[in-house]
């Protein structure tokens, strides 16, 4: 018999899997080109050639006891160093290798970093609608995710909820921008409003409050959108960093975390989250990967592939009357299911083989996310199926 507290989990944690596993079933009828999966935030855009490249010239010119090797936890010194002078160089930052902590990717690094902060009882704020990883590994640490409902329609963190939200036992504030499932990016003011108050907060309840920065789709940004960079505006941040979507790697698990000298606690945190790393299981990130990074530090995958997606998505569907805030960057679209009923929806999109998830998986029902990182041909196949599924709707022919 399982564990009984993994009984929850496995229910909550399988909306987007199914979908995707019920896209490999009409695959199957229909061939792969028949149908238009948009469930999965799994990049479309093949890394850049270096990637592959920088594999064999490390297999090729390094020891291999080095690069198959233990090293300590917290990942080899000249990878972390080579990413904090990256950092320093792109945001004016001063971090050197003892900011950095390697990971398997932005979920291990999230976890590590509940593990490091959490105490049973600890509340975890999020804003709605979250990637629903976080209740989970909130939950894994016996804290309580503290939820703030969604701002529509904007979808901006609600700054007064915010305040109202916190109490005595708030540890750790997450934030996600850009943002998995909207695409919105938080501006440099929101960011500045939200340090002040929890700055306040600190100083009224004589607590630390930690904002954690989940950054997997920093670099995917649009129109030339600026993302700022957190640490410059709050000092007890925790960056959580990935390459799964900025070099599309997201089987290669390797990521990691910045965790800059003014935090409270700074020693005891590097040296728990180096620990954490290691009894989670992890021991430390990929080695072979660390040395990739380190080696494409300066490398991107083409963002106008996904920009491409974006324009020609979302304008197909708001011409066929959908309506969704634009996203400025990650790869999703959060649009409003046309009927109340979201789920309804997804089966409605689903019987014209369009896989989209429901919003209630991001804590936000009455939306659906369509994850456009994929190819261009799923995009235009797409729209006609999304034009019948909204006639249907128009023609009331909802199977309610
Ligand atoms: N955080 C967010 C907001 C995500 O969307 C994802 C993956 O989709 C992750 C974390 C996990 O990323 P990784 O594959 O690097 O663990």
């Amino acid at each position: 018999m399982i564990a009984k507290s993994m009984e929850s989990y496995v229910k909550g944690s399988s909306a987007i899997r199914a979908m995707f596993e019920e896209g490999a079933k009409l695959a199957k009828i229909y061939g792969r080109e028949n149908v238009y999966d948009f469930s999965l935030g799994n990049p479309n855009v093949a890394p850049p050639e270096e990637i592959k490249q920088s594999i064999i010239d490390i297999l090729e010119a390094e020891e291999p006891t080095f690069v198959h090797g233990y090293m300590n936890n917290a990942g080899y010194e000249d990878v972390r160093n080579t990413i904090a002078q990256h950092l320093n160089k792109l945001h004016g930052t001063q971090f050197t290798e003892k900011n950095i902590l390697m990971t398997v990717g932005a979920a291990g690094g999230l976890n590590v970093t509940f593990k490091t902060l959490i105490d049973p009882e600890d509340e975890v704020i999020a804003f709605a609608p979250y990637f629903g990883e976080y209740r989970s590994y909130a939950a894994n640490y016996g804290a309580n995710l503290v939820v703030i409902p969604p701002n529509l329609p904007t979808f901006q963190p609600d700054l007064n909820k915010l305040a109202q939200s916190i109490t005595a036992k708030t540890k750790a504030i997450i934030i996600n921008s850009p943002n998995n499932p909207t695409g919105i990016v938080y501006s440099e003011e929101t960011i500045k409003q939200m340090a002040q108050i929890l700055t306040d907060k600190e100083k009224e309840f004589g607590t630390d409050i930690y904002l954690i920065a989940d950054e997997p789709y920093r670099e995917l940004a649009y129109d030339g959108v600026s993302v700022p960079y957190v640490t410059k505006y709050y000092k007890n941040t925790i960056v959580g960093y990935s390459y799964s979507k900025s070099l599309s790697l997201p089987g290669e698990r390797i990521g990691y975390l910045v965790m800059p000298d003014e935090l409270s606690d700074f020693e005891n945190i590097i040296s728990a989250a180096t620990t954490a790393n290691r009894i989670l299981g992890f021991v430390n990130a990929p080695s072979i990967m660390q040395r990739v990074v380190a080696r494409c530090i300066n490398s991107a995958v083409d963002v106008n592939i996904y920009n491409k997606n974006r324009e020609t998505l979302y304008n197909g569907l708001i011409e066929m009357g959908y309506e969704c805030i634009k996203p400025e960057g990650a790869f999703y679209l959060f649009v409003k299911s046309p009927i109340e009923d979201e789920a309804e929806f997804c089966n409605m999109a689903k019987e014209h083989r369009v896989l989209i998830v429901p919003g209630s998986s991001f804590a936000c029902p009455g939306y659906i996310r369509m994850a456009y990182c994929v190819s261009y041909d799923t995009i235009i196949g797409a729209l006609p199926q999304m034009k019948k599924v909204m006639d249907e709707v128009k023609n009331g022919a909802t199977k309610k």
